[in-house]
C-alpha cells in the first residue's frame, strides 16, 4: 500500500499516519521529522532547511526530492509506506511520478483555519522521537514525558501563534493545489477532521479500507 496524507500543519496527519502504519506495519515517512532529525544531529542538510522551518516556509524543493528519493529506497518501504508532508507542492508531486511511485490514494483530512490554530497551540512532541501529543486531544501518561521513549515534550518553534499564520498560508497556496493534482488522477479521498481524535481515526481507517477495495 502506498498511501499520502494531505492536510494543513495541524490537521492530525502526523497521527493518522502513525495509526495506519500500527496496523498495516508499513512505514510512516514524516519529512518533517527527517529534517528536524537531521537540524538536531546539525548535518548540512539540517542547517540549510533550519531557516526555511523556523520561519514557517517550505523548504526547497531539490532538497525534499532527494530524501525522498533516499528514503524510499531503504528496505523497509518495499512493501509499502505512507507519507506524511510530502508532497507538499506540485513539482514534489511530479518529481514523485517521476519516480515511477504511483500512489494508490491520497487521504486530505480537512480542519477550518480556526481550529487549526486553536489545535497547534496544544501541540507538543518528544525533542527524542518525534512523536506527537497535545494538552487536549492526545495527552501523554505523564505530563511532559514521552509514552514511547520517556524523552521531554517541547512545542515546536514553528507552533507558536504568528508561525503557524504563516504556514497555514503557505498551505493554502503552494500545498492546496494538490487536491486538484490528485483528483484528476482518481486518487483523491476527502475525510473530514473531527473534534475527536478517534472519531477521525476512525473515518481513516473506513477511506483506507475503501481505498483498498478499488
Ligand atoms: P511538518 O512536520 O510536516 O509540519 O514539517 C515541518 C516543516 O518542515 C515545514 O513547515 C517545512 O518547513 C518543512 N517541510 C516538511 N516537509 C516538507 C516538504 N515536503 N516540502 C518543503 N518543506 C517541508
Amino acid at each position: 500500500m502506498k498511501l499520502m496524507f494531505l492536510g494543513a500543519p495541524g490537521a492530525g496527519k502526523g497521527t493518522q499516519a502513525e495509526n495506519v502504519s500500527e496496523k498495516y506495519n508499513i512505514p510512516a515517512i514524516s519529512t518533517g521529522n527527517i529534517l528536524r532529525e537531521a537540524l538536531k544531529n546539525g548535518t548540512e542538510m539540517g542547517m540549510k532547511a533550519k531557516s526555511f522551518m523556523d520561519a514557517g516556509r517550505l523548504v526547497p524543493d531539490d532538497i525534499l526530492i532527494g530524501i525522498i528519493k533516499d528514503r524510499l529506497k531503504e528496505d523497509d518501504a518495499k512493501n509499502g509506506f505512507i507519507l506524511d508532508g510530502f508532497p507538499r507542492t506540485i513539482p514534489q508531486a511530479e518529481a514523485l511520478d517521476g519516480m515511477g511511485v504511483s500512489l494508490d490514494g491520497v487521504i486530505d483530512i480537512i480542519v477550518a483555519d480556526a481550529e487549526i490554530v486553536k489545535r497547534m497551540s496544544g501541540r507538543r512532541v518528544c525533542e527524542s522521537c518525534g512523536a506527537s501529543y497535545h494538552l487536549l486531544y492526545k495527552k501523554p501518561k505523564v505530563d511532559g514525558v514521552c509514552d514511547a521513549c520517556s524523552g521531554t515534550l517541547i512545542q515546536r518553534k514553528d507552533d507558536h501563534p504568528d508561525t503557524v499564520l504563516d504556514r497555514l498560508k503557505v498551505y493554502h497556496e503552494q500545498t492546496e493545489p494538490l487536491e486538484d493534482y490528485y483528483s484528476k488522477q482518481n486518487k483523491l479521498l476527502k475525510v473530514q477532521g473531527q473534534e475527536e481524535l478517534a472519531d477521525t481515526t476512525k473515518l481513516v481507517f473506513e477511506a483506507v479500507e475503501k481505498m483498498e477495495a478499488q
